[in-house]
């Protein structure tokens, strides 16, 4: 579904990502782990078509396609939805205009009819009231003054709608109370299914009590050094990210 090849990427003269290899199967949940400033979320945007980030060598396949040059909005369409750690703020867009938007341009890329308003707030309320979204946040602008929980909340309901093929979540978990993180968790696990897959990437073991991987990287100094089970996530909160971060060095 996700194929990473020997991503190598840079910003300015700076090589952040130096060989990326990581293979994505459907149904599957990874976890990429590691310390600050080891790579997280610049992959994230790389995997968005972030347009500061000059990918050196390698490629990234979904589906078997290159999406290296594909627009963000066709990655999107293609069935690619990323989660920020700093969700943007969208001023004067009411976050109810925007899902509508965003659900309407992925129906048209699929050849599908737009969706009726009847059908839209049926669905919409449907998915916000999981999320513990009120009708009144849907009404302000996208995460315009939203506290870091109800932008998480905020994302994880787009996602919920977008239904995408794969999703990556970078640190969705900074930010979050435990309650906030409950929901936001439950919100991953109702989309899990055996042909959807999520990269859920994150500093803290936390979250993966809720969000149980099948298969756990370690990133460190832009490379994948260690791969294991869940268990490997218990092993860091355990012992820090100290070993990895000198094998790097
Ligand atoms: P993580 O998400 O794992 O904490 P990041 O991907 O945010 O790591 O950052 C990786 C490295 O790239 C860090 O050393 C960071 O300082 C550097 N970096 C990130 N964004 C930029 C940028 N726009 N310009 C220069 N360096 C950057
Ligand atoms: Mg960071
Ligand atoms: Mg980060």
């Amino acid at each position: 579904m996700l194929e990473i090849r020997n991503l190598h990427a840079r910003i300015g003269d700076r090589e952040i990502l130096r060989g990326i290899d990581l293979t994505v199967k459907p149904g599957e949940v990874h976890a990429i782990m590691g310390p600050n400033g080891s790579g997280k979320s610049t992959l994230s945007y790389i995997l968005a078509g972030k347009d500061d980030y000059e990918v050196t060598e390698g490629d990234i396949l979904l589906d078997g396609e290159s999406i290296l040059e594909m627009e963000p909005n066709e990655r999107a369409t293609a069935g690619l939805f990323l989660a920020f750690q700093y969700p943007i703020e969208i001023p004067g867009v009411a976050s109810m205009t925007f899902l509508r938007a965003a659900l309407n341009a992925k129906r048209k890329a699929n050849g599908e009819a737009e969706i009726s308003t009847p059908d839209f707030m049926r669905v919409v309320k449907e998915a916000a009231g999981r999320l513990n979204i009120s009708s009144e946040m849907l009404k302000r602008p996208v995460n315009v003054g939203f506290s870091g929980g109800e932008k998480k909340r905020n994302e994880a309901l787009q996602m919920a709608l977008l239904q995408p093929k794969i999703a990556i979540l970078d640190e969705t978990d900074s930010g979050l109370d435990i309650d906030a993180l409950k929901v936001v968790a439950e919100a991953v696990n109702a989309l899990r299914s055996p042909d959807r897959a999520f990269v859920v990437i994150t500093h803290y073991q936390r979250l993966l009590d809720h969000i149980v991987p099948d298969i756990v990287h370690v990133l460190s100094a832009g490379r994948i050094v260690r791969t294991g089970g869940p268990e490997l996530a218990h092993e860091l909160e355990k012992n820090g990210y100290a070993a990895y971060v000198q094998d790097a060095a």
